[in-house]
């Protein structure tokens, strides 16, 4: 797993590629306390478990997959 920094909050997470597609990101209970996008999304209702989403974390994300930071393994 590779930690990944949103450049928005700051909160770091931890990423894997397991192909071009597919990314596995593991937050952490903090992160999702951390992230300003994600306790907004809470705030209104919506369970934390379910909120995995912050647009500026998945552009750090790509971009760490752009810089070679995070590695893709090749499709098969
Ligand atoms: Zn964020």
């Amino acid at each position: 797993m590779t930690p990944v920094a949103c450049a928005e909050c700051g909160t770091e997470v931890l990423c894997e590629k397991f192909s071009a597609a597919h990314t596995q990101v593991q937050w952490t209970d903090r992160a999702a306390s951390v992230c300003p996008r994600i306790a907004a999304r809470v705030a209104a209702g919506e369970l934390s478990a379910r909120v995995r989403s912050c647009p500026a974390l998945r552009a750090g994300i790509e971009a760490a997959v752009r810089e070679g930071r995070l590695e893709v393994p090749a499709d098969v």
